[in-house]
């Protein structure tokens, strides 16, 4: 390894150290964290706070006190930013998130995109990112960019196929229009990324599970495998595509060209249509009428928890997967459908007597397009060295 690369990979375990800490470490405690020398590690984080990466907190007289000088505790900075955008069949979406995790700014537009046009919808996306960048204070870094998409992603950008979308062959990365002083996007598919905030609780801070299967429910329902804290991506980075596994080959035709699929029971316009509600009336309002005891809303919801457990079923089975997450729509009818989905797989599930899977909801924070900042945080802590050049007044791309 050259110098340059010790550097990268020093910096890193450092900068890592500092942000699984749930309390603000100090340079000793760094230095026990990553087993290097205290003059090691506070020549490494000098260089991580002068370039504002980590800054130094207020020392915290409630600390238990250490022989010697008291240690100052260390944070991660908010001058390194990045920009997460999605589009959605209903929404688009665009994020600015810290080191720390903190949300700078948000925006979300509501919108029916069923069958729209990608050129258009890539400039509104372009427009809603620079309004979200806009109240930044100077100085302000933005790392990179992450755009999720509801579809196949290929190397380059290139979005294959989104069916709720309509959208096929589509250069994301080209077409979309970036910010002044941002770079073009990294994009990826959205279960992947939302399933990002599930097993970071902020960038470069382990969740709680190392392993889970996170599901995306939205009008389609998108999946990710995440093993040992990194996901089960496939050959081609499309592996998870839950929603198009088929629950009943005779069942309704998928946007998708096949039929039958888990989408068609559990997607948000499925649920409302068996509901007999609106397509568009939204899953909280089918939980409510559940809820109220509306027979038509309840048979729906025990249609798609049935669904959800045979689909799920055939994933634990092959995966070994010891816990599913419940996100997006299906989040507002997690608790509804958890006893009928659970007593599927304890009947579908060949290992279940001895470990039945877990069924969890997903936080109200986990999106894809935070976990799409978060991805791009997470370059920053894989080799801090291209932040950490000379001083930076102003927003910088990649
Ligand atoms: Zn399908």
């Amino acid at each position: 390894m050259d110098t340059g690369s010790v550097r990268a990979v020093n910096l890193s375990r450092v900068l890592a150290a500092a942000l699984a800490q749930e309390e603000p470490p100090t340079r000793a405690d760094l230095a026990a964290a990553t087993s290097t020398t205290r003059a090691t590690a506070t020549r490494l984080v000098d260089e991580l706070v002068a370039h504002g990466v980590l800054v130094e907190a207020a020392p915290d007289a409630e600390r238990p006190r250490r022989p010697g000088r008291p240690g100052i505790p260390l944070q991660p900075g908010t001058r390194h930013v990045a920009l997460g955008l999605q589009v959605e069949v209903s929404h688009l979406t665009a994020v600015v998130v810290d080191l720390a995790g903190t949300v700078r700014a948000r925006r979300r537009v509501e919108d029916d995109l069923r069958g729209s046009d990608a050129e258009p919808v890539l400039a509104r996306l372009g427009a809603l990112a620079e309004h979200v960048l806009s109240d930044l204070p100077s100085g302000t870094v933005v790392v990179g960019t992450g755009l999720a998409v509801p579809g196949l992603v290929a190397e380059g950008g290139m979005l294959l196929r989104a069916p709720n979308l309509g959208w096929s062959d589509v250069a994301v990365a080209a077409l979309f229009p970036p910010p002044a002083g941002t770079g073009p996007p990294t994009v990826g598919n959205e279960a992947d990324l939302a399933a990002v905030t599930v097993s970071s609780t902020a960038p470069g801070r382990p969740g709680a599970h190392p392993d889970f299967l996170y599901l995306s429910g939205a009008t389609g329902i998108g999946g990710s495998i995440v093993l040992d804290g990194h996901p089960l991506t496939g050959r081609h980075g499309w592996a998870g595509e839950v929603g198009h596994v088929t629950v009943d080959p005779d069942g309704p035709p998928c946007a998708c060209g096949s039929t039958g699929c888990l989408e068609q029971y559990a997607g948000s316009r499925a649920l409302a249509s068996a509901a007999g509600l609106d397509p568009s009336a939204g899953t909280s309002a089918i939980a409510a009428a559940a809820r109220s005891g509306e027979p038509a809303a309840i048979a729906a919801v025990e249609r798609a928890g049935t669904a959800l457990g045979v689909a799920l079923a055939v994933v634990v089975n092959v995966l070994d997967v010891p816990v599913i997450v419940l996100g997006g729509h299906l989040r507002e009818i997690g608790e509804l459908v958890r006893p009928v989905l659970e007593d599927t797989l304890a009947r579908r599930v060949l290992s279940a007597g001895w470990v039945a899977p877990r069924v969890e909801v997903a936080p109200a924070h986990a999106t894809a397009a935070l976990g799409a900042a978060y991805t791009e945080l997470h370059r920053l802590v894989t080799d801090p060295r291209p932040w950490l050049t000379g001083p930076v007044t102003s927003r910088e791309a990649r």
